[in-house]
């Protein structure tokens, strides 16, 4: 099938790529040169696992090409992905201006018959939208499709390519056909594709999202009262999950959810529910406790030094919202690096692949930039975890405790609680546990 997808970021490129892999023939569009341009000369503008590859294979195999021409790539292509970004506008409402002027732009350059997919993820009655503004700029027929996505960053080409379930918003069964037909190497285990009308669609990405987001904000309340009351998170997370309606994921503790789409979405159902007059209470608790958790350890760091940090120095290990991305957009990160710096502390900063987001769109020259995490912490006041990646998950501790000016760890992941921390000389904090050295 011949496919354009519009928007060759995170998910536009990862569905590129992935229907190219199935044998499609992909043309990825983006209006900025530079990304296209990178991409031509076989530069991944992101960081995603086995992704590189994948682009160079496809490439390679002439099944896979780039373009900034919009006009060229919707009259060569039968379906047409619309994969661009849907900011939070100022009141908290998807921004659609970047969805609505491809729509508009497809419409401009249309040539026959297109089916139109929005890959975005968009509030309710979006596609509607979309087909107006198709509409008004042509006579061809066409059919708009929702289409979401629940590809995870760090593990998306394996999400994309083998889906829990694909989720097809449309009205018209043909069209409904031809999505099947394009997904159909995707299921071959059995997973379903689930078709169904388009604004459930719409609405089913938001309420995974939303759902998701309310697990971890429960969990992190969860964790402030076990705080409180002197009991353990991990042990109460253990309890819980092996329930078999509750299930072991998404039950992690930490500093908060960040990235691009927890905090959006949260807010676009928000938004759209205040809309049609509904006050959606839980998901406006779920901004809260998420908001006062991403300043969980300015607090702890403020009750350790009494307030006092300007000119200590902190190390920090990881920067990205989560392991296996280099996405910074509303890390929990940012509120902690910023917290210290007003403070007039000094930060020193190591993640394995988010130093160049942190560099050019967070912190600028604010903070030191080292290549290795024990560089991060020499002459350092304490360690501070920030993003679980593996490769900060078993360190050596004798060296932290010769390497720091002195053995304090905050730990906003939970990675060491196992580690019995305190027996080894370490002032250590935890999200939900408190640590204290085993006796004996
Ligand atoms: P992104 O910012 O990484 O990519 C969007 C791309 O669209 C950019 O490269 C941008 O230059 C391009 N673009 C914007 N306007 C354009 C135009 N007029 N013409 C051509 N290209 C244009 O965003 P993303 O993370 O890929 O997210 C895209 C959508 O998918 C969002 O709605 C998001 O909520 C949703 N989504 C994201 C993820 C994720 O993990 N990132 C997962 C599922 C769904």
């Amino acid at each position: 099938m011949k496919i354009a997808v519009i928007g060759s970021g995170y998910v536009g490129l990862v569905a590129g790529t992935c229907f190219a892999e199935t044998g499609n023939n992909v043309v990825c569009v983006d209006n900025v040169v530079a990304k296209i341009d990178a991409l031509k000369a076989g530069k991944i503008p992101i960081y995603e696992p086995g992704l590189e590859e994948l682009v160079k294979r496809n490439v390679a195999e002439e099944r896979l090409t780039f373009t900034t021409d919009l006009a060229a790539a919707v009259k060569s292509s039968l379906v047409l992905f619309i994969a661009v970004g849907t900011p939070p506008g100022e009141d908290g409402s998807s921004d659609l201006s970047a969805v609505l002027a491809v729509a508009k732009a497809i419409g401009k350059s249309m040539d026959g018959f297109k089916v139109i997919v929005d890959k975005s993820t968009v509030p309710c009655g979006t596609a509607r939208k979309v087909a107006a503004a198709i509409r008004a700029e042509t006579t061809h027929p066409f059919d708009v499709v929702s289409n979401p996505e629940f590809l995870k960053e760090g593990a998306a080409i394996d999400d994309f390519m083998k889906p829990d379930r694909v989720v097809v918003g449309c009205d018209d069964p043909r069209t409904a056909e031809i999505m099947k037909e394009l997904y159909a190497p995707f299921v071959r285990t059995g997973k379903p594709i689930l078709v169904m009308d388009v604004e459930s669609a719409e609405l089913t990405k938001y309420a995974a999202n939303a759902m998701l987001a309310t697990r971890i904000s429960f969990m992190n309340e969860m964790a402030s009262l076990c705080e409180k009351l002197g009991a353990n998170v991990d042990h109460v997370r253990r309890g819980i999950g092996l329930d078999a309606r509750i299930g072991t994921s998404f039950l992690f503790p930490g500093i908060g959810y960040g990235g691009s789409c927890f905090p959006k979405d949260v807010k676009a159902v928000v938004k759209t529910a205040e809309s049609v007059g509904h006050d959606f209470k839980i998901l406006k608790a779920v901004e809260d406790v998420n908001e006062h958790q991403k300043r969980w350890m300015l607090r702890k760091i403020d009750a350790h030094y009494g307030k006092d940090v300007a000119g200590k120095t902190f190390g920090v290990w990881g920067l990205s919202f989560k392991p296996q991305t280099d996405d910074m957009r509303e890390a929990p990160s940012i509120v902690v690096v910023n917290g210290l710096l007003e403070r007039g502390a000094k930060v020193r900063v190591c993640d394995p692949v988010a130093m160049d987001e942190a560099r050019k769109h967070h912190f600028g020259d604010k903070v030191t930039y080292c290549k290795r995490n024990y560089e991060a912490i020499e002459g350092a006041d304490a360690l501070l975890v920030l993003t679980e990646w593996n490769e900060f998950r078993h360190p050596d501790f004798d060296r932290i405790k010769q390497t720091l000016k002195h053995p304090v760890i905050f730990d906003g992941r939970n990675c060491y609680v196992s580690y019995d921390l305190p027996s080894r000389g370490f002032t250590y904090a935890c999200v939900g546990v408190k640590p204290t050295a085993k006796k004996g």
